[in-house]
């Protein structure tokens, strides 16, 4: 069996059309611009890369984009500061705050900081609960990417055999939340797992997020299964040239699966797309207005 390529790129560029109709009807009858603020604090480059490409975007669907570029040493004080003044600025509906943090500065603690319905990552600890108990949250972006896309394809996913591997709090954690919300039956693997093979080939879905180099093979893979690969590694090849690969072999697993991800093109454009499509759902609900029902899970 040779895969269907699920092309992530044309899932984002439909979802961001579908975001950019709700944000023009939202100003046009409610004078409502959705507004993103996005914090940076240092240089990393690939979080520049990452803020500016969330920038533009994020004025390509109509929305409005405020960056905040905050220098390395920037104080645990200062940040919470800035966080304080978004939250309360009626302009700004969505804070992200670019992870990683330098590390004299305390993640959850920033995170927590954020006001949960201006929380457009989904991390901050009561959107976690919320998830995890079924009430209305704001979902972390990259599950919400991979869930549109599995719903696209499969419509119902109920009754599903779905295998996580992975059980970070951005990825893995919320991933299987949102697949059990959908009635699968949900299986969750991570580095202690026995025979991850053997749980691997149990999925008819099967989500990947461990940022290990094409960890998952072919063999690990169920005939006909649905892979989605969130993994971005990037890896040098001997010719000195930069190279972006997944948590799955892409070449033995398209060999086995009935659909794939692709490594670029796959989840990663879904992910900015779900940023603006929770920007969107965050202006809605903090002006009491309904929300747009096909970019919520
Ligand atoms: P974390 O490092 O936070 O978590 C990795 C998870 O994988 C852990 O639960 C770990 O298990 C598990 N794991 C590690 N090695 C193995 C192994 N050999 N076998 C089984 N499980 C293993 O990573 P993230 O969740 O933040 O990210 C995962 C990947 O997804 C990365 O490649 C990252 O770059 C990518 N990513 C991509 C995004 C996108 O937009 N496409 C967005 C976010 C992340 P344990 O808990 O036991 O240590």
């Amino acid at each position: 069996m040779t895969a269907k390529i699920i092309d992530g790129k044309a899932f984002a560029a439909n979802v961001r059309a579908r975001v950019a109709e709700h944000v023009a009807r939202l100003n046009e009858v409610n004078g409502v611009t959705p507004g993103l603020a996005v914090v940076l604090v240092g240089e990393d480059p690939a979080s520049e890369v990452y803020v500016r490409n969330k920038g533009k975007q994020t004025v390509a669907v109509g929305m409005n984009s405020y960056e905040h570029r905050l220098p390395a040493e920037t104080t645990q004080a200062q940040l919470l500061e800035l966080i304080d003044r978004l939250n309360a600025d009626n302009d700004v509906h969505g804070i992200l705050v670019q992870l990683p943090l330098p590390a004299h500065l305390d993640e959850a603690l920033v995170i927590n900081a954020i006001a949960p319905q201006k929380d457009v990552d989904g991390f901050h600890i009561s959107n976690a609960g919320k998830l995890a108990t079924g009430q209305k949250a704001m979902v972390p972006c990259t599950p919400l990417g991979c869930l549109m896309m599995l719903r696209e394809m499969f419509g119902s996913l109920s009754g599903k055999n779905a295998v996580v591997v992975g059980r970070s709090n951005i990825v893995g954690k919320p991933m299987a939340q949102l697949l059990l919300r959908d009635s699968c039956t949900v299986t969750i693997a991570h580095s202690r797992t026995q025979d991850l093979g053997a749980v691997c080939r149990t999925a008819d879905i099967l989500v990947v997020a461990v940022g290990q180099p094409e960890l998952i093979k072919g063999e690990h893979i169920k005939e006909g299964a649905v892979v989605i690969d969130v993994g971005m590694n990037r890896l040098t090849t001997e010719d000195g040239k930069a190279k972006l690969v997944g948590d799955v072999d892409f070449a033995s697993a398209r060999d086995r699966a009935g659909a794939i991800t692709p490594v670029p093109g796959g989840v990663g454009p879904m992910t900015i797309a779900c940023l603006l499509a929770n920007t969107l759902t965050a202006a809605c609900r903090i002006h009491g207005l309904s929300e747009p029902g096909d970019l919520t899970p």
